[in-house]
């Protein structure tokens, strides 16, 4: 049945089917046993009948001839209302009641008849047929009989007609079909309320359903058509309940994140798994007004960065490693913001990745006072630091002087020394991190960068004993980089290096190219640097401490000058000690990228 007939419809078309069959199957066999009854009752009646006259013609009546005998069939037949026949033993018709006397002889001989056969077996018979006399159906009742006078033996047939059995089977069937249609039309009211109630009952059952499926959760189903619903019932209250009890911790769940969002400084913005803006936190509004409507937005078309943007779909790309990305932006001039994108993995939610604004506008404020003031002491420092030095020069070179005088005034000179490093590499660094466009990135020739900052420490090496082994060939290997910057570089470890070094030693430079860049090495066979000190030397005024008395004319500023330039630069700066495959010595690399092979050729 189509899916388009309502609940009640089809109830009620399957209830009218079925009682509308069982009153056509109750009422066809009723009129079978009706018309069965009618028919034995037709029958019997006329065998009494046959039985009566039979009787009257052998005790009380006396005819002595056929005529007689016709005459009197006819007045009974004509009160009776059925045809009464006298049939010879040879089956010959002496008389008959709706036959003419004189047209007796032409009648069919009857000895064949069914009721006379049946006669001639047994005390009587009975028949049913057509009347080809008449032409109607009739009962036939025939008895042997032995009539006084002067007949001769025979049988004595009635026939009574078929018709008013009919009439009778018409009238009833007329009164059963009354009775059923009125039973059919009484069913039919009681199923269609019925089917009514029942389905009005369903209709709450689903309509509380559906309540419950748009979110009033609190609803319970109570009323129900019966028992068989009650399972049903049950299992959608378990269900509501169980969603209302995950509802509540999940809106609890919810308001605490919304509370702990909202109240934090920093901004919050969440990105689908497409890039888009799906939410933000109080912070982020006011970090970036109007955000709150740029959902389904990218962060391009929402803050109007690149670079954040940019960073945001690698951050998706990587959603994999889950590796998260940070950069620094600064929306307007002296704010800062320090944004950390960590992607989330796939977990159905259709959330990409959570985007956090941390303000380092005040951090990047104290940075540049101290960076200020280091600039400004440092250039303060030097001329007086100058004048002290040339003064004690002066005094060391006064052959009066008296060899005490001379020891002080080498002090003296030795530490003006070591401070001017000290304010000369100070210096260095604040220029590096306050000017942030300034390198000329150009194809430079390493063997040059590494010559050139060689020469500018050579003394040290010379004075100890220590030369230099270069192993990176002339005008072979170009980067892209600031040359003085590189040099700076190298210059910086290659000093270290010497200053390190054994006496008479030798300190090694080397490189390899691959992977899209090209990777320096500074290698020397020195003291080393402990395992766990060799992240920090790279920070600012780091020193080894068991390296800090013996070596003089250290800032703890060269290897974090060398890390900035490195950065800079986008390459990566470490140590490896013991040097590679030795068990001394450390082995610094750094990489650097590689110049393209036409612009080296047209620098060449
Ligand atoms: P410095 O001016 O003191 O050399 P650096 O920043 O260049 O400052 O170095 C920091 C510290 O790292 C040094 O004080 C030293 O203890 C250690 N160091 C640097 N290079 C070497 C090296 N080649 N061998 C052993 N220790 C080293």
């Amino acid at each position: 049945m189509p899916q388009s007939f309502s609940f009640r419809s089809r109830l009620i078309l399957s209830f009218i089917v079925v009682i509308a069959l069982s009153l056509l199957v109750s009422t066809w066999y009723s009129r079978h046993v009706i018309g069965k009854d009618l028919l034995d009752e037709a029958k019997q009646d006329t065998l009494r009948q046959v039985r009566m006259l039979t009787l009257l013609l052998e005790r009380d009546l006396t005819f002595e001839t056929p005529a007689e005998l016709h005459a009197w069939l006819v007045e009974v037949s004509e009160r009776q209302g059925s045809r009464l026949t006298f049939v010879a033993e040879n089956g010959r018709v002496l008389a008959d009641s709706s036959v003419p006397f004189d047209r007796v002889p032409l009648l069919d001989n009857h000895g064949q008849r069914p009721e006379i056969i049946a006669a001639r077996d047994r005390e009587a018979g009975v028949a049913i047929r057509h009347s080809d006399t008449l032409d109607k159906n009739l009962v036939y009742a025939a008895q042997m009989v032995k009539p006084r006078g002067g007949l001769p033996e025979g049988f004595l047939r009635v026939s009574t007609e078929h018709a008013h059995l009919d009439a009778r089977l018409e009238r009833t069937l007329g009164g059963l079909l009354i009775g059923a249609g009125a039973t059919f039309a009484l069913a039919a009211l009681i199923s269609f309320l019925l089917a009514r109630q029942l389905s009005t009952q369903v209709g709450t059952m689903s309509n509380m359903a559906e309540a419950i499926g748009k979110g009033n959760y609190s609803q319970r189903l109570r009323l129900y058509p019966g028992k068989e619903f009650s399972p049903l019932a049950k299992s959608i209250n378990r269900m509501a309940e169980s969603i209302q009890i995950q509802i509540e911790t999940i809106t609890v769940q919810k308001q605490q994140l919304v509370a702990i969002l909202d109240n934090m400084k920093e901004g919050v913005m969440l990105l689908s798994a497409d890039g888009r803006i799906q939410a933000v936190n109080r912070a982020m509004t006011l970090i970036f007004p109007g955000i709150e409507h740029c959902q389904g937005k990218t962060p391009l078309e929402a803050i109007m960065d690149p670079v954040l943007h940019q960073e945001c779909e690698r951050a998706l790309e990587n959603r994999e490693t889950g590796a998260p990305v940070s950069l620094l932006l600064e929306p307007r001039s002296g704010v800062f913001y320090d944004v950390g994108i960590v992607p989330l993995k796939e977990s159905g939610s259709g959330l990409g990745a959570v985007v956090v604004f941390h303000d380092i506008s005040r951090l990047k404020h104290l940075e540049r006072v101290r960076r200020d003031f280091v600039a400004n002491v440092s250039h303060e420092l030097r001329t007086p630091l100058t004048s002290i030095k040339g003064y004690a020069e002066t005094l060391q070179s006064d052959p009066a002087a008296s060899p005490q005088a001379k020891g002080f005034l080498d002090i003296i000179v030795k530490n003006a020394n070591h401070m001017t490093k000290i304010l000369g590499d100070l210096l260095n660094l604040s220029r590096l991190e306050a000017d942030r466009q300034a390198f000329e990135l150009a194809p430079v020739d390493a063997q040059a960068a590494v010559m050139s900052a060689y020469r500018e420490c050579e003394s040290l090496g010379r004075g100890r004993g220590v030369g230099l082994v270069c192993r990176i060939p002339e005008k072979a290997v170009f980067v892209l980089a600031d040359y003085d910057r590189l040099v700076q570089v190298f210059r910086n470890l290659i000093e270290n290096a010497l200053r390190y070094s054994p006496e008479h030693g030798s300190v090694t430079v080397f490189h390899q190219t691959g992977d899209g860049e090209v990777l320096f090495g500074v290698s020397d066979r020195g003291p080393g640097i402990p395992r766990d000190e060799q992240a920090k030397i790279f920070e600012r005024f780091y020193r080894v401490e068991k390296h800090r008395l013996k070596m003089g004319g250290s800032s703890g500023l060269g290897l974090a000058i060398a890390k900035h330039i490195v950065e800079r630069h986008g390459g990566r700066i470490w140590v490896v000690s013991p040097a590679t495959g030795e068990d001394t010595g450390a082995t610094f690399y750094f990489n650097m990228p590689p110049a393209s092979q036409d612009a080296a050729k047209a620098q060449d």
